[in-house]
């Protein structure tokens, strides 16, 4: 499976029995299947903060203009649910295989902050990147409700704001 981002080959990671398939040492990204999703919503907040931490490479950008191929389903086009270049993340979708694309860079560089600003940056990424865009989800209709659902529960798998920050 190849990086729909940078095209790197993607490596599997498994955390807490759910498979991934990461970007390490280039983009960073994640690839998650639909088959993942009942098992992310099972475990603890932050069992998976270990793949939002994996290496990056400097540079490597993954905001192209143009939208990005389903590494699973190679034909489908993936549906671009939001993306902040201030915030240097990036939330996909397949709308056929339902898989996500997830690239939270921005969120990842929060962690090296001092720990008394960093509370207050991880606090404004998650209302200003997340929560606004995840609104505007749910408002669209209830198909994508449920997968903004679905992502805020991924979202807390890799990055719980308590332990972040408490
Ligand atoms: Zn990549
Ligand atoms: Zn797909």
């Amino acid at each position: 499976m190849k990086c729909p981002a940078c095209k790197n080959a993607l490596h599997e990671s498994v955390v807490a029995g759910v498979k991934i398939q990461a970007c390490p040492g280039e983009c960073g990204g994640l690839w998650i299947n639909r088959f993942q999703f009942k098992k992310i919503q099972a475990l603890k907040p932050g069992i998976g903060q270990s793949l939002l931490m994996i290496e990056r490479a400097e540079g490597v950008k993954t905001y192209r203009g143009a939208e990005h191929v389903c590494p699973a389903c190679e034909i489908t086009l993936l549906h671009r649910h939001f993306f902040s270049t201030e915030g240097d993340s990036e939330v996909n979708q397949c709308s056929k295989c339902r898989g996500f694309w997830i690239d939270l860079a921005g969120l990842a560089k929060l962690k090296s902050l001092p720990a008394d600003q960093r509370r207050q940056a991880v606090e404004n990424y998650f209302t200003t990147v997340i929560d606004v865009k995840l609104s505007q989800m749910r408002i669209l209709h209830n198909d994508m409700a449920q997968q903004a659902q679905i992502l805020t529960q991924i979202l807390q798998f890799l990055c719980p704001e308590d332990e972040w920050t408490g």
